[in-house]
């Protein structure tokens, strides 16, 4: 069976969050966590965010809808992290149609590199263990 870059890419992040220290305790700090990235990359902020923790069966860690008017991210409870939240905003840089691709994947490792540095050589070794293409 051949296993999708999405897969691998949930793998590789789960081995990532082993490794590090990247465990949001609070809502509030999650939150801060995200508008400062958000801001830092520029991402032109929609009129309406909505942030909020789910025990949603739908959802594995996190997940990020959005369009003009609204960004709504939605996480479990139980996984609130910095590597979920960067892996989400990913998503909204990458465009929703690039899925897990090569670019999504590109993305989240400058993500990392930036806001997470400590993590960042981890990562691109489980990339390249893993056969994922990011470049
Ligand atoms: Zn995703």
């Amino acid at each position: 069976m051949k296993i999708s870059q999405a897969d691998k890419v949930y793998k590789v992040e789960s081995k990532l969050r082993a490794k590090i220290l990247d465990r949001l305790m609070e809502e509030e700090d999650a939150l801060s966590f995200m508008e400062d990235v958000l801001q830092k990359e520029k991402i032109k902020i929609p009129s309406r965010v909505e942030f909020f923790s789910s025990y949603g069966k739908s959802i594995l860690l996190g997940k990020i809808i959005y369009d003009e008017t609204c960004l709504m991210f939605r996480f479990n409870v139980w996984g609130l992290y910095k590597t979920v939240i960067l892996h989400e905003i990913a998503h909204v840089i990458a465009g929703l149609e690039d899925g897990h691709g090569n670019l999504f994947c590109y993305i989240f490792s400058e993500l990392i590199k930036t806001y997470i540095p400590e993590a960042y050589p981890y990562l691109l070794a489980l990339y390249e263990k893993n056969k994922i293409k990011w470049n």
